[in-house]
């Protein structure tokens, strides 16, 4: 078989992270023909760095050759912070699963267009079956301080979290 005839995919998805993985698994199952790209690396347990100083291992940055998987992008008015590397966010993310309050799908910009709890409620347990959720079992020194953090900023961000298990 020639190179080129390899490259003849159903699909090409670009990003390895949440949405893509997920999209490339389900359309994999259904008999599809899926090609993943990922301008990250793929990390194994030496990749990471024991601390963030160690900014060539931490950080995607590839016009300084720093080739990490933690990305900062700043413009004028926010900074964006993500995951580069096969698994994109997972890489960086604070394992925390957390399933909206009801004003979020009761939000007016888009509630008159269906009842959006009912709608995502099926994929919200796939997806916590799917990460193996599990409720946190304890609380550290940023969960405390959270707590200790006045209302109403505290009654905002203090959603009921899950964690996913480690990675064995
Ligand atoms: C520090 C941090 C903590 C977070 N904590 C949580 C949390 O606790 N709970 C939670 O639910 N969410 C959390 N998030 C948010 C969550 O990580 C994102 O919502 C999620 O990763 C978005 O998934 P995605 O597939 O859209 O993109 P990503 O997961 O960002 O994946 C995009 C992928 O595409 C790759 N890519 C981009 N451009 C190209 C290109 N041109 N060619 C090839 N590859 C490309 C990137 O390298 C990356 O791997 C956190 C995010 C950050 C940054």
């Amino acid at each position: 078989m020639s190179r080129t005839e390899n490259l003849d995919y159903d699909y090409i998805i670009i990003g390895s992270g949440f949405g893509g993985a997920v999209s490339a698994l389900r359309l994999a199952e259904k008999g599809y023909r899926v090609l993943v790209l990922e301008k990250g690396k793929r990390l194994t347990e030496k990749d990471f760095p024991k601390r963030n100083w160690n900014l060539k291992k931490w950080l995607w940055l590839p016009a300084l050759r720093f080739f990490g998987f933690f990305r900062i992008v700043f413009f004028k008015h926010i900074t964006i912070l993500s995951g580069a590397g096969v698994g994109g966010g997972s890489l960086v993310y604070a394992n925390c699963l957390q399933v909206p309050k009801l004003e979020f799908f009761r939000a007016k910009s888009w509630a008159y267009l269906a009842d959006w709890e009912q709608e995502l409620k099926g994929f919200y347990d796939t997806s916590l079956h799917m990460l193996g959720a599990v409720p946190n079992p304890r609380f550290e020194t940023g969960d405390l301080a959270l707590r200790r953090t006045p209302p109403p900023s505290s009654a905002r961000i203090g959603l009921p979290c899950r964690s996913a298990p480690p990675a064995s």
